[in-house]
């Protein structure tokens, strides 16, 4: 089942909480909505649940109209960063709880619920009180609550939060599994970049209620469509040098190479020009493009990264870790023509 967002607009007294949204989510895939704090990703899955109504604009599940449909016909599962779970009942009863209100009966709904334990590898919990789990375990638990009565759309807001950065690895990988195993479209909110790069069959990134971008994760890493982009994605991140028509050569302490040709040919007008620090090579021999001095180093896991003082700006570069460069020392930095990004200077 596809889902339509057409012309979506979501106001709460004279604020602006999701501007004009356009977009459709395949059936069957993991949308993740990134973005910073109140951007409107929160606001987007109440809509998309269903618990709000929008100010404009229609949903689609599909062919048909849901936009005045009532949450609890909608056909979803949801999964919040709380968990959520009823703490006096067992982890079994928990997963049971939403088909017992349909009045399913007891012997199918205990059925049900337990091949949704079996799915959540959590069969050997089944007896216990939430109180009695881990974080992670109490997820699985909340998520094999959301899926038991098979919805069509399942929406995750901020699941992993709460969990510790193993945990969350984890549970993201979970998440994953279990989407693709039975084949459910599901929506996804984080402002955590990484996770939402490596969850998600596309990515829509918002800002100011507003979306900026919606790619496959790494179109959106390769090709940011604008400078939030750039930076939102990327760790470390992007370098950005802002410069004035006919002031990149001076900027960059450019030598002369064939790439110089580059930069300057995109001159026309104010441009930003981005870089990513892994995309840069750098060198203690003069046959690089840029030059500058090393002026920090320090190690982030396998990398070493180092901050480069060129005539004005100071940029990261990732660098192998053996590598002979050194603080004080003049380096040359040198990156593929196809890695240059230019972004309109906002
Ligand atoms: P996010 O989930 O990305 O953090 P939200 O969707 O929660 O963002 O919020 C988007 C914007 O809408 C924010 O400016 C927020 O303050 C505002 N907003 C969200 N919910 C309400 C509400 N119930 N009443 C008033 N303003 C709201």
């Amino acid at each position: 089942m596809d889902i339509h967002l057409r012309n979506i607009t979501m106001k709460f007294q004279d604020v602006y909480a999701v501007q004009n949204i356009n977009t459709t989510i395949k059936s069957g895939q993991l949308v993740s909505l990134l973005g910073p704090s109140g951007c409107g990703k929160s606001t987007t899955l109440m809509l998309l649940s269903g618990l709000y109504k929008p100010t404009s604009g229609d949903i689609y599940f599909g062919d048909k109209n849901v936009t005045n449909m009532e949450a609890e016909d909608r056909k979803i599962g949801m999964v919040f960063q709380s968990y959520a779970l009823y703490p006096h009942l067992s982890v079994l009863k928990n997963i049971m709880f939403p088909l017992r209100m349909e009045k399913v009966p007891k012997k199918e709904a205990k059925e049900r619920a337990q091949a949704m334990t079996k799915l959540m590898h959590i069969e050997h919990l089944q007896d216990r009180k939430p109180g009695q789990l881990s974080g992670g375990q109490q997820q699985r638990v909340a998520i094999a609550r959301a899926l038991v009565k098979e919805p069509k759309l399942l929406l995750l807001d901020e699941p992993l939060s709460n969990l510790d950065a193993r945990l969350r690895l984890e549970m993201r990988e979970e998440i994953r599994r279990i989407q693709q195993e039975i084949g459910i479209t599901a929506v996804f909110v984080t402002h955590d970049q990484e996770e939402a790069l490596s969850i998600s069959d596309h990515v829509l990134l918002m800002k100011d209620g507003v979306i900026q971008q919606h790619s496959k994760p790494q179109s959106m890493y390769r090709y940011p469509c604008n400078r939030f982009a750039a930076k939102f994605l990327g760790n470390p991140p992007i370098n950005l040098i802002e410069t004035k028509h006919g002031q990149t050569q001076e900027k960059l302490h450019l030598h002369t190479y064939n790439q110089t040709k580059q930069i300057l040919a995109a001159e026309q007008r104010d441009v930003t020009i981005g870089l990513r620090p892994e995309d840069l090579y750098v060198s203690s021999k003069e046959n690089h493009l840029i030059s500058g001095q090393v002026i920090h180093m320090e190690t982030i896991g396998r990398d070493t990264m180092i901050r480069v003082q060129l005539q004005e700006e100071t940029v990261r570069a990732l660098i192998h870790p053996d590598a002979t460069i050194q603080v004080g020392q003049t380096c040359y930095l040198g990156i593929k023509e196809e890695n240059i990004h230019y972004f309109n200077t906002e």
